[in-house]
């Protein structure tokens, strides 16, 4: 029943072009610009297909694509919208950018439908750019790209059991042991952010276990859980408590669970309300099973309602009984839907680019450059103060205009024509 995942590349389509064309009528010789705008892209849309229960579908495909939308016409027709991509996929899927790992969407409880990405906006046609030193635009806006990401289709497997302590309390052994899973055991301070996910089978109904690495030395000093170790947390219904009860390092388990709950406190006090359990790990490294950690244990913690179980997760003794009680916690706990928020929103790396021309005249023997975003910057600009002048020169770059420029082979002299505007080209 392990995490179904799939790494696939998805990309909406570009928005079509606006078109340039002129109305032409009899005895009109220069009509006024009526270029279309180019339709829109297409969606990628996932959608909860409840017949799934596999992401198996994306395991042989790699690339999904929704259709460019069309370019514009003449005489104002619009191009025609690109077709959306619908994605099935099963209940519990999460949607994660594969660069951040951060959620796109997560696809259950009422989130049966979530456009993941925009197709890019249609270009508008040359006939929006008519102004009064404008009447004829020969550009129209290109058509916006759409976004292509690569993203981790995930089954969602949502611990219902936080596991938490210090480092070599014995988490990892305790995990291998009674679950599936197969965590890094070692004797050195190590952490990951992933957590370790573990099913422990039960009759009637097993549940999910999670070990939440990224509980680092020196918490109880005040260096902070970090987010992530919270964030696993704040997922989870019940808490396990483990300590090392043979106290191997020298720790106070007392003071390791106090600075533990403080901090869930700090992040949330809401944590705190989630029962938890003690595992006094390592009893078979004490004489008799029974010490004074123990006993001080349970004199602080069952008066708060929080039992302790001695365990040795090496022999396995004590074992079972937390395991039931577990169990018995969990049971008592609401069963709703744990719908994880999107941290991560694909439009905000979408461009939006106004149009501009650049051409050579040859007949003036000079270079014109044309668009709104130009005219307008040449509105609020005072070319001739120094300060104008820099900004005029970084806006050419930022646009690309200068690499247009070149491209069409000026040489230093050369004059470039903007709105009225005149001046010689130098690098
Ligand atoms: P974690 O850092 O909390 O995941 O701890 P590990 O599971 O990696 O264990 C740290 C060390 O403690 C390892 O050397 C384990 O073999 C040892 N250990 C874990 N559980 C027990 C136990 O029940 N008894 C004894 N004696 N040692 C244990
Ligand atoms: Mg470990």
């Amino acid at each position: 029943m392990f995490a179904d995942r799939a790494k696939i590349i998805i990309k909406s389509g570009k928005g079509g072009d606006g078109h340039v064309s002129f109305r032409r009528e009899k005895y009109v010789p220069n009509g006024g610009p009526d270029g279309g705008d180019g339709g829109k892209g297409g969606d990628i849309i996932f959608v909860v297909d409840k017949g799934m229960n596999t992401l198996s579908d994306y395991r042989h495909r790699r690339k999904f694509a929704a259709e460019n939308g069309e370019e514009g016409g003449k005489r104002n027709c619009h191009g025609k919208k690109g077709a959306d991509l619908i994605l099935k996929v099963p209940e519990g899927t999460i949607i994660r950018d594969a660069e951040s790992d951060k959620v796109i969407a997560d696809m259950s409880g009422d989130n049966q439908r979530q456009i993941v990405l925009r197709g890019g906006n249609g270009g508008l046609g040359n006939q929006h750019y008519a102004t009064s030193t404008m009447q004829a635009p020969k550009y129209a806006k290109p058509g916006q790209e759409g976004i292509e990401i690569e993203v981790r289709l995930e089954l969602k497997v949502i611990a219902d059991v936080g596991l938490v302590g210090f480092p070599n309390v014995g988490k990892s052994t305790f995990l291998a042991r009674v679950t599936n899973a197969q965590p890094k055991i070692a004797n050195y301070h190590f952490t990951t952010l992933n957590p370790n996910l573990g099913v422990v089978d039960m009759e009637d109904g097993g549940f999910v276990i999670a070990d939440i690495p990224g509980l680092i030395e020196g918490a109880s000093e005040g260096v902070g859980l970090g987010h992530e170790f919270l964030r696993h947390i704040e997922r989870t219904k019940v808490m396990i408590h483990m300590v090392d009860a043979a106290s191997v390092e020298g720790r106070d388990p007392i003071e390791d669970i106090l600075a533990i709950n403080r901090e869930l406190e700090a992040y949330n006090p809401k944590l705190l309300e989630k029962p938890q359990v003690i595992a006094a790990n390592k009893i078979d490294a004490i004489y008799e099973g029974e010490n004074e950690i123990i006993e001080n244990l349970r004199k602080t913690f069952e008066p708060e309602g929080i039992e302790v179980y001695p365990i040795s997760a090496v022999s396995g003794k004590g074992v079972k009984e937390l395991l039931f009680a577990v169990k018995a916690l969990l049971a008592e706990c609401p069963q709703d839907t744990i719908v994880f928020e999107q941290e991560f929103f694909p439009e905000l790396c979408q461009e939006d680019e106004e149009p501009y021309t650049v051409v050579f005249d040859e007949e003036d023997e000079v270079y014109v450059v044309e668009g709104p975003s130009i005219e307008k910057m040449l509105g609020y600009t005072n070319i001739d103060s120094e300060k104008g002048f820099l900004f005029f020169q970084k806006f050419l770059k930022q646009q690309g205009i200068l690499k247009e420029l070149e491209k069409l082979g000026i040489e230093e002299g050369d004059t470039v024509r903007m709105y009225g505007l005149e001046f010689d080209y130098y690098k």
